[in-house]
């Protein structure tokens, strides 16, 4: 049975007929994720379901096990890999429905709520009780905390607080063939067993369903303050990233933007930036007043010999929007961009920086890269025309020689955005044969039918 009449029948049977689409319409948004408008990837769902628990995930789950129907979890649709992208039909599961906060409990620095939970709730709800949610990935008011906990999301303050991974105690989730289990729990600490839930963290939903997460949080630091340091070339920048975690500051963000695209977004930069400048360095330093001053202090005092001009930010509301809107202006340059997220030990960066350029410019293509300097984890950006077919063979080369190159500087393929459809391929680069098959034992005991998002995250 795959999709038409049948399907929906038995569909409908497990949840309301409103909260079951059957058939989907080819343009469907449920159809494809943020991999849909740069790399033109759509797929073809035979239903998508909207649960309201996880009783109702579980009883999907145990119809596609039955009929053999691939199942797609689906959170905000924000991922950039091609993870949530029904590319082999199926039954599109898609949590928007299930975002209550199951427990907000301040005084102990916790939470626990439903996987569909926007990021940007999470944060704003920690922010209220006057906590802390550290984990920052772009898209927070479209991502969703089972999206970010399924594909271990990051952002600018994962350098010094860590990828989402380091703020789950617990996952809720349902496994194939329709079990609901929970690992973890309110438990800051917990060795007795494998880790489960760690290895579901990062899954992007090849293992199973994650359906509620217990969260830690800490108390807000009272302060932030910014330091933008511009230098005149890769390599002066580059060297600068060392000198910062050389000089002892933990900075709470470390970001870098490259010459190319800093000319493309100097213009929007709050404040005047040097004509000379081939690189900008955004650092930003948080805890008491006092401590915080004097971070910065010492960051200055770091950078002054190298860099054509410091700038300090009090305020550092429009300088992150300054940074989030390096993406989209470089998008804009020529319509469109093949952007990943590689990381190297960040003593590796300079070698991975100029080796990607010179790789683009082999291809006749215009680059740019900017990112997570602390984490060496880069946004190796190619510019072009999505419609130019050309420009994205040429991509696919360059891209496929970035993914060489990290791999040999001791990196690995994605820092952040996960491999989903678009780079699976790419992980033999980086696992040899044995760890390789490993990985699929893994799944296999998770998910001996294959229905979990097949296809994804393993060639
Ligand atoms: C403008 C922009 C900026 C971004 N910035 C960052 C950034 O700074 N850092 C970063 O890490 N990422 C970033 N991303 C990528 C993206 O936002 C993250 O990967 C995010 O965690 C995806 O969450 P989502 O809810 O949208 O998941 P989706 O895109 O819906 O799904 C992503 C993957 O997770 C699986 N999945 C989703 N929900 C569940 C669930 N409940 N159970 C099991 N599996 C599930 C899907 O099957 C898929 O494989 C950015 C994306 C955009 C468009």
């Amino acid at each position: 049975m795959r999709g038409g009449a049948a399907l929906r029948r038995e569909l409908t049977k497990l949840l309301d007929a409103e909260r079951v689409l059957c058939p989907v319409p080819p343009d469907s948004p449920y159809n494809a994720d943020a991999a849909g408008p740069w790399r033109g990837l759509r797929g073809a769902a035979d239903a998508v379901v909207m649960p309201d628990g996880a009783e109702e995930v579980a009883a999907v789950m145990a119809l596609c096990v039955k009929q053999g129907l691939p199942l797609v979890p689906r959170g905000g649709g924000s991922g950039v890999s091609g993870g949530a992208c029904p590319v082999s039909g199926g039954v599109v599961c898609s949590m928007e429905r299930m975002k209550a906060v199951l427990e907000l409990e301040p005084g102990l620095w916790r939470m626990r709520a439903q996987a569909g939970l926007s990021t940007a709730d999470v944060r704003r709800l920690a922010q209220e009780s006057g906590l802390l949610f550290p984990p920052d990935p772009g898209a927070a008011e479209q991502s969703q905390i089972g999206g970010n906990v399924a594909t271990d999301a990051g952002g600018p303050h994962a350098f010094k607080y860590g990828s989402t991974r380091h703020w789950v105690t617990g996952v809720e989730a349902v496994l194939p063939p329709g079990e609901i289990v929970r690992f973890g729990g309110a438990c800051r600490k917990d060795v007795a067993a494998y880790d489960l839930r760690g290895l579901l963290i990062g899954s992007e939903g090849t293992l199973g369903v994650v359906t509620a997460v217990d969260l830690r949080l800490i108390p807000r630091p009272p302060t932030a303050l910014g330091l933008v340091a511009f230098l005149p070339d890769l390599e002066r920048g580059c060297e600068a990233v060392l000198g910062v975690l050389g000089c002892g500051v933990v900075c709470s963000a470390l970001e870098l933007i490259d010459g190319a695209a800093l000319a493309e977004v100097a213009s929007a930069y709050p404040g005047a930036v040097p004509r000379q400048a081939g690189f900008a360095l955004l650092a930003e330093v948080d805890g008491g007043e006092e401590e915080t001053r004097s971070a910065r202090a010492e960051l200055e005092s770091a950078l002054f010999a190298e860099a054509l001009q410091l700038d300090r930010h009090d305020e550092l509301e429009a300088l992150w929007r300054w940074r989030e809107g390096v993406s989209g202006a470089v998008a804009a340059v020529r319509g469109g961009k093949v952007s990943e997220d590689v990381v190297v030990p960040p003593e590796r960066l300079l070698e991975l920086l100029s080796g990607f350029a010179a790789g683009a410019a082999e291809n006749g293509l215009q680059c740019c890269a900017f990112g997570h300097a602390g984490d060496g984890n880069i946004h190796a950006t190619v510019m072009l025309d999505p419609r130019d077919a050309a420009s994205m063979a040429a991509a696919e080369a360059s891209t496929q020689a970035l993914f060489e190159l990290a791999s040999a500087l001791g990196g690995s393929i994605s820092g952040e955005h996960g491999l989903g459809w678009v780079k699976r391929e790419a992980l033999a680069l980086q696992c040899p044969p044995a760890v390789l098959d490993l990985q699929r034992r893994v799944k296999a005991a998770f998910d001996p039918t294959g229905v979990m998002n097949p296809g994804k995250k393993i060639p």
